[in-house]
């Protein structure tokens, strides 16, 4: 096999500016060109994982099919990619410490000092490494997450700089994506950040080969020109990107600026002819008026867009398949803790209530539950979603006003959702849950059996607590049908309502699931539900 390219992708000036979309952009027109491609995102931070963050902090927690708690942009990676990465595609700062801090316990490195340079800079090359190594990539991209200028990204900009001569130059590229802002005074776009920006980098070592310009409005040659001189990258790598509707059209804009070809041409790569017409198909779809459905998502974090990231895309992807268009809106438990219900959910054809955890804002979503339940709205639950489902339904249908999650109420009465097995005796945080894809068998005749065509299922997972035996009976005294169980432990997963226009409870969460490409089967019944709600 060839040798690996290996791709950094940097950026500067202000965070949030779409380096992962960038990534999987390019990620993306390699891999139409025939290429295997690799993502891998470098966190600088300290925690070791995803795991503990709350969705305010950084967004949504996405988990890989292999268990791990990632950070929301390998989600970008997958959907982009149309594939499944695995736990190499996420990296913390935090667990490369972790891993040397535990090998010095272990006696590896006896009588070395262990330092930044060149203990954590060689463990972080080796997962570089291990990542492309582990899809036997022709192109390993990785992020690293963070500015150029942070105290924290320091050594994985030493270890992306040492790479350069360990892989050699005609091996390495380095993107460096950075904010181009207009000033409204001057009325004119302004390169000086960017200079300065690929100054600092220029500091640390590394000469950036491509610079990938974000700005609201297309930049100009002239402008380019300018950003080329001064950072010593030819015109031609100079590259414009625009804010655009949807992050799905940023493959298709790099593309007209050849940024794929360019990289191609540099490395060297055995690349074919693109086809990104399936892309292109897909996002005439998504950009197509139709018949426009409300959905509610009702959660916690109603004030971070990112929160549930997965989830409203899995609803838009789904809705563009069948032609209709999504508007997907978070209604936050804090509105709801305000105002009545019926005024909070009346514009919408259908409710989401979507993983979470804690009981903050539990009771507001049990009421919006109930709600959809009465009204008979499309209602898809999913983690914690699901959970609530049942609560609602075994308080006010089978007459169990005490029902509860130890988790909600660790003194209830009656648990219905408990820690169990694994879980019971579980002290530490962090990669401790229910992770990752697991089996779930079907049960035939059911909805959920029908949306999937098959059995059994295999779905990520990402909770602790689940659905106890011994109350089982109770959720067929709410009218509730049990149809999917983990394949092997039996947990309940899946949980529906035969009487309702559509109403579903999966404890697993199809979101991280659904492609672009491939919507995933539950959400598209839940949107053909809402149309018709
Ligand atoms: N908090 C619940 C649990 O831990 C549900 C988690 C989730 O929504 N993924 O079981």
């Amino acid at each position: 096999m060839a040798q690996t390219k290996y791709i950094f992708v940097t950026g500067g000036v202000v965070s949030s500016i779409g380096k992962g979309i960038t990534a999987a952009s390019l990620a993306l027109l390699l891999k139409s060109r025939g290429l295997k491609v690799f993502l891998q995102k470098l966190d600088p931070y300290i925690n070791v994982d995803s795991g503990t963050l709350s969705p305010a902090q950084h967004g949504e927690v996405y988990v890989t099919a292999d268990g791990k708690e990632c950070d929301l942009d390998i989600g970008h990676y997958e959907r982009f990619l149309d594939t499944k990465l695995n736990r190499l595609a996420n990296c913390t700062a935090g667990a490369i410490y972790h891993d040397v801090i535990e090998r010095e316990r272990e006696g590896a490195y006896l009588g070395s000092t262990i330092q930044v340079i060149p203990h954590i800079t060689e463990a972080t090359k080796a997962r570089i490494k291990e990542g492309a190594e582990s899809a036997a990539a022709d192109v390993a991209i990785i992020e690293i997450g963070g500015t150029v200028g942070d105290i924290e990204s320091l050594p994985f900009l030493e270890a992306a700089r040492q790479c350069r001569s360990d892989f050699g130059s005609d091996q390495t590229l380095y993107i460096h994506t950075t904010l181009v802002p207009f000033v409204d005074a001057a009325k004119e776009l302004k390169t000086k950040p960017t200079q300065h920006s690929v100054k600092e980098l220029r500091s640390l070592g590394i000469q950036p080969d491509m610079l990938v310009l974000r700005s609201k409005q297309p930049i100009e040659a002239e402008v380019r020109g300018k950003i080329a001189a001064f950072c010593d990258v030819s015109t031609e790598r100079v590259i414009g990107c625009e804010d655009v509707a949807s992050i799905y059209e940023v493959p298709l804009l790099l593309e007209s600026s050849n940024v794929a070809d360019k990289v191609v041409e540099r490395l060297s790569l055995p690349a074919g002819r693109p086809d990104l017409s399936k892309w292109r198909g897909m996002l005439d779809a998504l950009e197509k008026k139709g018949e426009v459905v409300h959905i509610a998502v009702v959660g916690k974090y109603a004030d971070y867009a990112d929160a549930y990231l997965s989830t409203t895309e899995a609803l838009r992807h789904a809705g563009a398949s069948i032609g209709a268009e999504v508007h997907v809106e978070l209604v936050g438990t804090d509105r709801l803790e305000r105002e009545d219900v019926e005024s909070c959910l009346d514009a919408y054809d259908a409710v989401l209530a979507p993983g979470g955890f804690g009981a903050r804002g539990t009771e507001e979503i049990i009421a919006a539950i109930r709600y959809a339940r009465r009204k008979d709205l499309p209602f898809l639950g999913i983690g914690y979603g699901m959970q609530l489902a049942v609560i609602e339904a075994v308080r006010t249908l089978a007459g169990r006003e005490a029902a509860s999650s130890i988790e909600i109420d660790p003194a209830t009465s009656l648990p219905l959702f408990t820690l169990e097995g694994g879980q019971s005796d579980q002290t530490r945080y962090g990669g401790t849950m229910v992770l990752g894809e697991q089996p779930v068998e079907l049960r035939g005749g059911t909805l959920a059996e029908r949306l999937y065509g098959e059995s059994p299922i295999y779905e990520r997972h990402r909770h602790r607590y689940q659905l106890s035996e011994q109350y089982t009976n109770l959720l067929k005294e709410a009218g509730l049908t049990i149809s999917g169980r983990h394949a092997e432990s039996r947990v309940v997963s899946v949980v529906e309502r035969p009487e309702a226009a559509f109403f579903l409870g999966v404890q697993y969460h199809p979101e991280y699931a659904s492609r672009p490409l491939r919507p995933h089967p539950v959400f598209t019944a839940f949107i053909e539900a809402a149309r018709h709600s």
